[in-house]
């Protein structure tokens, strides 16, 4: 797929149902990972966990897809976590994306890995995969977050090392920052994990449930639906997996209409 030039150039007005947004910086975490920030519309509301249909004017029309705010609800601009796959409609292109250049954002965010679809619990439990980092940037900093659960524990699991974005944001940035500083040093405990290359942990996440790993390396009781809530964003073997472990523990789904014991979303679907 070819990358057009033009393809990134602004258009003079958002197509319906959009903002149309100015990109402010943009990292490469590696030839498969990247983040960008851009300007947020006052309008653009959304809950922490939440995703937007994002993406860029090509030929004259938009091209969009699912994306989660990695940014929480209460910064003045968004920031996304990419993919890059190289003949990927949208991100063969928006790889490619320059401070200055404008990106869509829906207007209507949506989702289900939002804390009011989980009942009150003790422990709550982000298991995410690749980009399925996204949608719990946002939710670890939103202090909502910790009114509601005691201990908030971030598994995150990549291949290579490199692909632990924010790592240094959330052992390092996060615990001295000014105002959620107390809250994270207290009650986020991160868990990165690299199942390709040498690395302190190296298991799956799967494995980590199984083996029990995952709770007695903490000193924590095996996973309970009596205390524990868990949020899963990754790819959809990973989901379905890690779904089958929790039920196989009693976990029940939750929803907008019915709160559970764990929530779950594609961080991509696979064709
Ligand atoms: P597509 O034609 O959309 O995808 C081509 C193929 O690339 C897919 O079949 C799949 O095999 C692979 N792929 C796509 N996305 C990923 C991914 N994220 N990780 C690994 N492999 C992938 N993507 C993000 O990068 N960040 C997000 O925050 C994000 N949030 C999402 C939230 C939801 C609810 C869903 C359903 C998807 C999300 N995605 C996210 C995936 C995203 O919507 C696109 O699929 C991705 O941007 C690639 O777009 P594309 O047009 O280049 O290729």
């Amino acid at each position: 797929m070819s990358t057009d030039a033009s393809d990134l150039a602004a258009p003079v007005v958002a197509p319906p149902g959009f903002f149309l947004e100015t990109v402010r910086t943009v990292h490469h975490w590696t030839d498969r990972l990247f983040s960008f920030t851009c300007t947020r519309d006052p309008h653009f509301r959304f809950t922490a966990g939440q995703f937007a249909m994002i993406g860029l004017m090509v030929g004259g029309k938009p091209l969009v897809r699912a994306y989660s705010m990695v940014s929480p609800p209460w910064e003045d601009h968004l920031e996304f976590l990419s993919i890059k796959v190289q003949d990927g409609p949208l991100t063969s292109r928006l790889q490619h994306i320059v401070p200055g250049d404008r990106v869509l954002i829906g207007r209507k965010a949506t989702g289900t890995l939002v804390t009011d679809n989980l009942a009150p619990g003790g422990v709550l439990w982000f298991f995410a995969t690749g980009t399925g980092l996204a949608p719990f940037m946002s939710l670890l900093r939103e202090p909502g977050t910790y009114d509601r659960f005691d201990r908030v524990v971030l598994v995150h699991t990549v291949r290579q090392a490199a692909e632990l974005a924010y790592r240094e944001l959330i052992s390092k940035d996060l615990p001295a920052h000014e105002l959620l500083g107390e809250l994270v040093r207290d009650r986020l405990t991160y868990l990165p994990s690299v199942t390709r290359e040498p690395f302190a942990r190296q298991s799956r996440i799967t494995t980590m449930i199984e083996s029990g790993s995952l709770t007695a390396d903490l000193g924590l009781p095996p996973l309970s639906p009596e205390r524990d809530r868990a949020m899963l964003c990754g790819s959809e073997a990973m989901n379905a997996d890690v779904r089958a472990l929790l039920e196989a523990r009693g976990f029940t789904e939750g929803s907008n209409s019915s709160p559970g014991t764990y929530v779950v979303e594609k961080a991509f679907v696979t064709k």
